[in-house]
Protein backbone atom coordinates (compact mmCIF):
# COMPACT_ATOMS: atom_id res chain seq x y z
CA UNK A 1 0.00 0.00 0.00
CA UNK A 2 1.50 3.32 -0.86
CA UNK A 3 1.82 5.91 1.98
CA UNK A 4 2.36 9.33 1.31
CA UNK A 5 5.56 10.48 2.64
CA UNK A 6 6.23 12.45 5.65
CA UNK A 7 9.18 14.50 6.15
CA UNK A 8 9.44 16.46 9.56
CA UNK A 9 11.99 18.96 10.81
CA UNK A 10 12.52 18.48 14.53
CA UNK A 11 14.51 22.00 15.22
CA UNK A 12 14.99 21.78 18.99
CA UNK A 13 16.09 24.69 21.09
CA UNK A 14 16.74 26.19 17.95
CA UNK A 15 15.73 29.34 16.47
CA UNK A 16 13.81 32.00 18.50
CA UNK A 17 10.64 33.39 16.91
CA UNK A 18 12.52 35.82 14.65
CA UNK A 19 14.68 32.91 13.14
CA UNK A 20 12.42 30.50 12.88
CA UNK A 21 9.60 32.92 11.06
CA UNK A 22 12.58 33.23 8.72
CA UNK A 23 13.28 29.96 8.06
CA UNK A 24 9.09 29.00 7.74
CA UNK A 25 9.09 31.82 5.34
CA UNK A 26 12.21 30.20 3.06
CA UNK A 27 10.19 26.31 3.26
CA UNK A 28 6.65 27.86 2.53
CA UNK A 29 8.36 29.46 -0.97
CA UNK A 30 10.60 26.81 -1.73
CA UNK A 31 7.18 24.48 -1.57
CA UNK A 32 4.23 26.64 -2.87
CA UNK A 33 3.56 23.92 -5.39
CA UNK A 34 4.28 20.73 -3.49
CA UNK A 35 1.53 18.31 -3.53
CA UNK A 36 3.54 15.51 -3.35
CA UNK A 37 4.26 15.27 0.55
CA UNK A 38 3.57 16.41 4.05
CA UNK A 39 5.90 18.51 5.97
CA UNK A 40 5.68 19.69 9.31
CA UNK A 41 8.42 21.17 11.01
CA UNK A 42 8.71 21.80 14.97
CA UNK A 43 10.17 24.72 16.59
CA UNK A 44 10.70 25.89 20.01
CA UNK A 45 7.59 26.50 22.29
CA UNK A 46 7.89 29.86 22.22
CA UNK A 47 8.64 30.02 18.42
CA UNK A 48 5.21 28.61 17.51
CA UNK A 49 2.71 31.58 17.09
CA UNK A 50 5.53 32.84 14.38
CA UNK A 51 6.03 30.18 12.11
CA UNK A 52 2.19 29.32 12.42
CA UNK A 53 1.57 33.11 11.56
CA UNK A 54 4.19 32.42 8.00
CA UNK A 55 3.19 29.28 7.23
CA UNK A 56 -0.65 29.93 6.89
CA UNK A 57 -2.41 28.33 4.32
CA UNK A 58 1.02 26.76 2.67
CA UNK A 59 0.01 23.34 3.73
CA UNK A 60 2.92 23.09 5.61
CA UNK A 61 1.92 21.79 9.41
CA UNK A 62 3.50 22.75 12.69
CA UNK A 63 4.28 20.23 15.08
CA UNK A 64 5.48 21.23 19.41
CA UNK A 65 8.74 19.37 20.19
CA UNK A 66 6.66 17.53 23.43
CA UNK A 67 3.80 18.19 25.78
CA UNK A 68 2.29 17.76 29.35
CA UNK A 69 0.49 14.41 29.99
CA UNK A 70 -2.14 17.08 31.91
CA UNK A 71 -4.45 19.55 29.79
CA UNK A 72 -4.31 22.59 32.71
CA UNK A 73 -2.95 23.01 36.22
CA UNK A 74 0.16 23.90 38.91
CA UNK A 75 3.21 22.29 35.96
CA UNK A 76 5.62 25.32 35.54
CA UNK A 77 7.16 25.62 32.70
CA UNK A 78 4.92 22.82 31.00
CA UNK A 79 2.96 23.33 27.85
CA UNK A 80 -0.23 21.01 27.44
CA UNK A 81 -1.13 19.55 24.22
CA UNK A 82 -4.72 21.89 24.17
CA UNK A 83 -2.27 25.03 23.88
CA UNK A 84 -0.27 23.69 21.27
CA UNK A 85 -3.10 22.65 19.46
CA UNK A 86 -4.98 26.15 20.32
CA UNK A 87 -1.46 28.16 18.46
CA UNK A 88 -2.00 25.93 15.69
CA UNK A 89 -0.34 23.10 15.70
CA UNK A 90 -1.39 19.52 14.43
CA UNK A 91 1.16 17.24 15.34
CA UNK A 92 3.51 16.80 18.53
CA UNK A 93 6.83 14.73 18.52
CA UNK A 94 6.25 12.50 21.86
CA UNK A 95 8.92 10.15 23.17
CA UNK A 96 12.03 11.60 21.56
CA UNK A 97 14.97 10.11 22.74
CA UNK A 98 16.28 13.23 24.22
CA UNK A 99 13.24 13.62 26.16
CA UNK A 100 13.58 9.90 27.56
CA UNK A 101 17.65 10.51 27.97
CA UNK A 102 17.54 14.28 29.40
CA UNK A 103 14.04 14.63 31.27
CA UNK A 104 13.28 11.43 32.56
CA UNK A 105 10.61 10.41 29.74
CA UNK A 106 9.98 7.12 30.19
CA UNK A 107 7.09 4.47 28.48
CA UNK A 108 4.92 5.14 30.89
CA UNK A 109 4.86 8.88 30.77
CA UNK A 110 5.22 8.86 27.00
CA UNK A 111 2.32 6.58 26.73
CA UNK A 112 0.47 9.11 28.75
CA UNK A 113 1.72 12.09 26.65
CA UNK A 114 0.31 9.82 23.27
CA UNK A 115 -3.19 9.80 24.89
CA UNK A 116 -2.97 13.28 25.42
CA UNK A 117 -1.99 14.61 22.32
CA UNK A 118 -4.80 12.87 21.05
CA UNK A 119 -7.39 14.24 23.52
CA UNK A 120 -5.72 17.63 22.75
CA UNK A 121 -6.40 17.14 19.23
CA UNK A 122 -2.99 16.54 18.14
CA UNK A 123 -1.34 13.86 15.71
CA UNK A 124 1.78 12.03 17.61
CA UNK A 125 5.03 11.52 15.93
CA UNK A 126 6.10 8.60 18.65
CA UNK A 127 9.59 8.09 18.57
CA UNK A 128 11.23 4.65 19.28
CA UNK A 129 14.52 3.12 18.90
CA UNK A 130 17.49 1.66 20.85
CA UNK A 131 20.96 2.50 22.13
CA UNK A 132 23.78 1.33 20.58
CA UNK A 133 24.47 -0.89 23.67
CA UNK A 134 21.09 -2.11 23.29
CA UNK A 135 21.91 -3.14 19.56
CA UNK A 136 25.04 -4.60 20.44
CA UNK A 137 23.18 -6.80 22.93
CA UNK A 138 21.09 -7.94 20.55
CA UNK A 139 18.42 -5.88 22.18
CA UNK A 140 16.89 -4.08 19.44
CA UNK A 141 13.43 -5.94 19.29
CA UNK A 142 13.07 -6.56 22.54
CA UNK A 143 12.95 -2.42 22.82
CA UNK A 144 10.90 -2.04 20.48
CA UNK A 145 8.47 -4.33 21.47
CA UNK A 146 8.59 -2.91 25.46
CA UNK A 147 8.52 0.91 23.35
CA UNK A 148 5.51 0.46 21.07
CA UNK A 149 3.47 -1.93 23.69
CA UNK A 150 3.38 0.42 26.54
CA UNK A 151 2.93 3.40 24.01
CA UNK A 152 0.41 1.74 21.62
CA UNK A 153 -1.06 -1.23 23.84
CA UNK A 154 -4.09 1.41 24.82
CA UNK A 155 -5.07 3.04 21.64
CA UNK A 156 -8.10 2.48 19.74
CA UNK A 157 -7.42 0.99 16.26
CA UNK A 158 -8.57 3.98 14.20
CA UNK A 159 -6.00 6.29 16.86
CA UNK A 160 -3.66 3.68 16.49
CA UNK A 161 -3.21 4.22 12.43
CA UNK A 162 -2.85 7.80 13.01
CA UNK A 163 0.06 8.19 14.90
CA UNK A 164 3.49 8.56 13.11
CA UNK A 165 5.75 6.46 14.14
CA UNK A 166 10.00 7.80 13.82
CA UNK A 167 12.37 5.18 14.60
CA UNK A 168 15.42 6.90 15.36
CA UNK A 169 18.33 4.86 16.56
CA UNK A 170 19.84 6.75 19.57
CA UNK A 171 23.69 6.46 18.01
CA UNK A 172 22.40 7.84 14.59
CA UNK A 173 20.94 10.77 16.06
CA UNK A 174 23.38 13.76 15.57
CA UNK A 175 26.28 11.75 15.20
CA UNK A 176 26.21 11.64 11.58
CA UNK A 177 26.38 8.14 11.10
CA UNK A 178 23.11 7.12 9.72
CA UNK A 179 22.47 3.91 10.07
CA UNK A 180 22.11 2.18 6.70
CA UNK A 181 19.30 1.42 4.51
CA UNK A 182 19.32 -1.97 5.15
CA UNK A 183 19.35 -1.15 8.90
CA UNK A 184 16.36 1.13 9.14
CA UNK A 185 14.20 -1.09 6.60
CA UNK A 186 14.95 -4.33 8.72
CA UNK A 187 13.80 -2.19 11.99
CA UNK A 188 11.19 -1.10 10.20
CA UNK A 189 9.51 -4.00 8.84
CA UNK A 190 10.02 -5.33 12.67
CA UNK A 191 7.96 -2.20 13.33
CA UNK A 192 5.34 -3.11 10.61
CA UNK A 193 5.10 -6.76 11.99
CA UNK A 194 4.58 -5.78 15.45
CA UNK A 195 1.85 -3.70 14.22
CA UNK A 196 0.32 -6.63 12.06
CA UNK A 197 0.34 -8.75 15.29
CA UNK A 198 -1.55 -6.59 17.67
CA UNK A 199 -3.77 -4.41 15.58
CA UNK A 200 -6.78 -4.79 12.64
CA UNK A 201 -4.50 -5.06 9.27
CA UNK A 202 -5.02 -1.65 8.29
CA UNK A 203 -3.55 0.20 11.07
CA UNK A 204 0.09 -1.35 9.66
CA UNK A 205 -1.06 -0.93 5.89
CA UNK A 206 -1.86 3.01 6.97
CA UNK A 207 0.82 3.60 9.74
CA UNK A 208 3.77 6.29 8.63
CA UNK A 209 7.18 4.99 10.09
CA UNK A 210 10.06 8.00 9.16
CA UNK A 211 13.62 7.20 10.04
CA UNK A 212 15.43 9.68 11.97
CA UNK A 213 19.14 10.16 12.78
CA UNK A 214 21.73 12.21 10.79
CA UNK A 215 19.12 12.30 7.74
CA UNK A 216 20.97 14.40 5.19
CA UNK A 217 20.71 15.15 1.19
CA UNK A 218 23.45 12.31 0.36
CA UNK A 219 21.54 9.65 2.07
CA UNK A 220 17.73 10.75 2.36
CA UNK A 221 17.38 8.90 -1.42
CA UNK A 222 18.98 5.27 -0.59
CA UNK A 223 16.75 5.52 3.17
CA UNK A 224 13.47 7.01 1.44
CA UNK A 225 13.04 4.34 -1.04
CA UNK A 226 12.90 1.65 1.34
CA UNK A 227 9.61 -0.06 1.43
CA UNK A 228 8.71 0.48 5.08
CA UNK A 229 10.16 3.89 5.35
CA UNK A 230 7.54 6.55 4.72
CA UNK A 231 9.61 9.58 5.33
CA UNK A 232 12.14 11.26 7.98
CA UNK A 233 12.07 13.11 11.24
CA UNK A 234 15.16 15.58 10.46
CA UNK A 235 16.84 17.18 13.55
CA UNK A 236 20.35 18.84 12.40
CA UNK A 237 19.93 18.81 8.56
CA UNK A 238 16.56 20.66 9.12
CA UNK A 239 17.89 24.32 10.75
CA UNK A 240 18.91 25.41 7.37
CA UNK A 241 16.58 25.44 4.07
CA UNK A 242 18.59 25.16 1.85
CA UNK A 243 19.80 21.61 3.30
CA UNK A 244 16.44 20.54 4.63
CA UNK A 245 14.86 21.43 0.91
CA UNK A 246 18.12 19.09 -0.33
CA UNK A 247 16.59 16.08 1.44
CA UNK A 248 12.77 16.64 0.44
CA UNK A 249 14.21 16.81 -3.06
CA UNK A 250 16.68 13.94 -2.96
CA UNK A 251 13.75 12.13 -1.56
CA UNK A 252 11.28 13.05 -4.09
CA UNK A 253 13.82 12.06 -6.96
CA UNK A 254 14.89 8.65 -5.39
CA UNK A 255 10.99 7.68 -5.28
CA UNK A 256 10.46 8.87 -8.47
CA UNK A 257 13.04 6.97 -10.22
CA UNK A 258 12.69 3.88 -7.86
CA UNK A 259 9.08 3.79 -9.70
CA UNK A 260 10.08 4.47 -13.49
C1 LIG B 1 16.35 14.05 15.83
O1 LIG B 1 16.69 14.80 16.71
O2 LIG B 1 15.20 13.59 15.81
C2 LIG B 1 17.31 13.72 14.79
C3 LIG B 1 17.03 12.74 13.97
O3 LIG B 1 18.47 14.46 14.76
P1 LIG B 1 19.62 14.44 13.61
O4 LIG B 1 18.91 14.45 12.28
O5 LIG B 1 20.41 15.67 13.85
O6 LIG B 1 20.39 13.18 13.81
Amino acid sequence: MARRLFIAGNWKMNLGPAQAAGLALELKAALASNTALDVAVAPVAVSIPAVVAKLKHSGLHVAGQDLHAEASGAFTGAVPGEHLREAGCTYVIVGHSERRQLFGDDDALVAKKVKAAFRAGLLPILCVGETLSQRQAGQLEAVLDQQLSVAMGGLAADQAAAVTLAYEPVWAIGTGHNATPEQAQEAHAYIRGWLRGHFPAFVADQLRIQYGGSVKASNAGALLTQPDVDGALVGGASLKAADFLGIIEAGLAARRASRS
